[in-house]
């Protein structure tokens, strides 16, 4: 029986064609600057970004910390979401490493962090405060875009006071696919961002680094202090590349998939449920009634169909290891076991 995982779209394994795309790559040593896949990719993504230069790094957490290292020195600090990644779920990298303050404010229902309080945020010069440097913001948030004009509103006070911005867009992708906005404007107002090529893409690891030469030249001294300096990882890259050629356009079908499974559930009239679906690859689900929830979850266990168990709401990730036979079947099975 086919297992149909929904917990994250980090669960994808590489397709055939992508693993002979990985044997077949140029490899050199890396640290020396002479793997030719690296260098392709990261010149590639800069390219599609606006930016002038790229470095591959093992883990978007990797990533985001060089770029919070980059920006922030010790007592300075960074302002971003309470529930974004790079405050949230990356271990307090920034504050154990760099000895960088977070400052992490209330997100709103849509996911944007209130323009009033990222100004109040900034702190004024006085010795008693750490040194406000950094936005950080992120996009998609639990699979919302993030709009265009409140990203430029948002940089824009950090710019005109001389300070740094930062985008996590772990699934920029998934923005650009949903929105049909271009990478180079969505990644625009930022001096740097971080892209995964692991998790909707479907590589099997890697994310990269993008800003300014500059930024790219000390970004290299951080990544190999963190023990990231890797050698003839064009194997690795050449994932990357091909998941960039192939699996970019195809994001569409995820976001299908996952408007179809929350249509799906809307239609049956049993299930005691709110769902959020927030327009990309994330369905959220809250049962109000524990036995209901309780029966599916078992259902769905016996089947093979895994869900991430994070109560009250579930959530349902698509990716390209789905199918929409996949969420039919799926959505049969909780049709059954809801009455
Ligand atoms: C997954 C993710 C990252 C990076 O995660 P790694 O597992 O370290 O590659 C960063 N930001 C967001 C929003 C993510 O979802």
């Amino acid at each position: 029986m086919k297992t149909i995982d929904f917990r994250s779209d980090t669960v994808t394994t590489p397709s055939q064609d992508m693993r002979e795309a990985m044997a077949k790559a140029e490899v050199g040593d890396d640290v020396y600057g002479e793997d030719p896949t690296v260098i392709v990719l990261e010149q590639d993504l800069a390219k599609k970004a606006g930016k002038q230069a790229g470095l591959f790094m093992t883990s978007g957490t990797q990533s985001n910390l060089v770029a919070l290292l980059c920006h922030c020195e010790r007592g300075e600090e960074y302002i971003t979401g309470t529930h974004y990644h790079t405050y949230k779920y990356e271990a307090g990298g920034a504050a154990v490493l760099g000895g960088i303050s977070p400052c992490p404010i209330p997100v709103s229902q849509d996911q944007t962090l209130p323009l009033d309080l990222i100004n109040a945020a900034i702190k004024p010069d006085d010795f008693h405060f750490p040194v406000t440097k950094l936005l950080s913001l992120e996009n998609t948030v639990n699979g919302k875009v993030i709009d265009q004009n409140y990203i430029k509103l948002a940089t824009a006070i950090f710019k005109e006071r001389g300070l740094k911005s930062h985008l996590d867009g772990a699934r920029i992708f998934n923005a650009h696919i949903k929105s049909g906005i271009e990478l180079e404007t969505l990644c625009m107002p930022f001096d740097s961002v971080s892209i995964c090529l692991s998790k909707g893409l479907g590589a099997p690891i890697g994310s990269v680094l993008l800003g300014t030469s500059e930024l790219i030249e000390k970004a290299k001294r951080w990544r190999k202090m963190l023990g990231g300096g890797t050698r003839q990882v064009g194997i690795l890259a050449a994932a990357g590349l091909y998941a960039l050629e192939n699996n970019v356009k195809r994001l569409r079908q995820d976001h299908e998939n996952a408007a179809l499974f929350k249509e799906g559930l809307e239609n049956i009239s049993a299930l005691n449920i709110d769902i959020n679906y927030t327009g990309t690859n994330m369905v959220f689900v809250t049962f109000h009634d524990e036995s209901q929830l309780s029966k599916i979850q078992t259902a769905l266990k016996s089947q093979n169909i895994i869900i991430a168990s994070s109560r009250p709401a579930l959530r349902f990730v698509t990716h390209l290891d789905i199918s929409r036979q996949d969420i039919e079947k799926t959505l049969s099975i909780i049709e059954n076991s809801a009455k």
